[in-house]
């Protein structure tokens, strides 16, 4: 699905180079959760951002779901993108003005769906995350774990092929962002391909395979016996 080779990003400060990805190669198939962990500025957001189509490498290949996106126009990357992945973030991202189920039927806005389906698929997409009954309230009346919620169903509404989010539970108290990942464990097990950023190392353990990056390098990337098949790393353990 993500087929990414020898990715590089530089940022220029005046006529300094700053090169935040060195060359990463990183493949994820259809149906994996990666969660990528590492140290802070090491470049887990710029690799976000790269593999969301928000931002386009300085050199290297992306291929997603066969698109080859070096070759794309900005348009096209962002029709590409609108259609392919979906984001949560750390702060939700919610529009305060509207309500939930409004805010969940804005990417489909863009891709041209009409109202009225527009209307039945979010609040379809609430129900199933348990949050049928608040469609109506603004963010400003929703708790930070259920805005995360409406953020997920905003995602996922538009039935992404790829779920991306970048410190999901980074705003949560630990019994919320539990229920977070609880929930995202569950989107991967009904098929959702998940790539996460994560500083939370229960939210790691969690993960089927782990990547770490360190100074724009993958220093590691392992699946988790534990996550994969607990019972398995129970019998292994004895
Ligand atoms: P954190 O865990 O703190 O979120 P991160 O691993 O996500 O960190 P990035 O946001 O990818 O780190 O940033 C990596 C490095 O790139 C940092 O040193 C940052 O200052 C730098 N950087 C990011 N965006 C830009 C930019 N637009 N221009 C210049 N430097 C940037
Ligand atoms: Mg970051």
């Amino acid at each position: 699905m993500i087929k990414l080779d020898n990715i590089k990003k530089t940022y220029f400060r005046g006529n300094e180079e700053l090169p935040i990805l060195k060359s990463v190669s990183l493949s994820v198939d259809e149906g994996e959760f990666v969660a990528i962990v590492g140290p802070s500025g090491s470049g887990k957001s710029t690799l976000m951002n790269t593999i969301g189509l928000l931002d386009v490498p300085t050199s290297g290949s992306y291929t997603l779901d066969g698109v080859v996106t070096e070759k794309l126009k900005d348009d096209d990357l962002a029709v590409l993108r609108n259609r392919k992945i979906g984001f949560i973030f750390q702060q939700f991202n919610l529009l305060p003005r509207l309500s939930a189920i409004e805010n969940v039927e804005l990417p489909m806005i863009y891709q041209g769906i009409p109202r009225k389906e527009r209307r039945e698929r979010a609040q379809q997409t609430l129900e199933n995350l348990g949050m049928g009954q608040r469609s109506h309230h603004k963010p400003s009346e929703l708790s930070g774990g259920q805005q995360q919620r409406v953020a997920i169903a905003r995602a996922l509404a538009v039935g992404p092929s790829l779920l991306l989010a970048d410190e999901p539970t980074g705003a949560l108290d630990s019994r919320t962002g539990q229920e977070v990942l609880e929930l995202m464990l569950h989107l991967n097990e009904a098929g959702n391909t998940i790539v996460l950023i994560t500083h939370d190392l229960h939210i790691a353990e969690n993960a089927k395979r782990v990547v770490t990056i360190r100074d724009g390098l993958i220093v590691s990337d392992s699946m988790n016996k534990l996550a994969v098949d607990p019972q398995e790393a129970v019998v292994a353990h004895v």
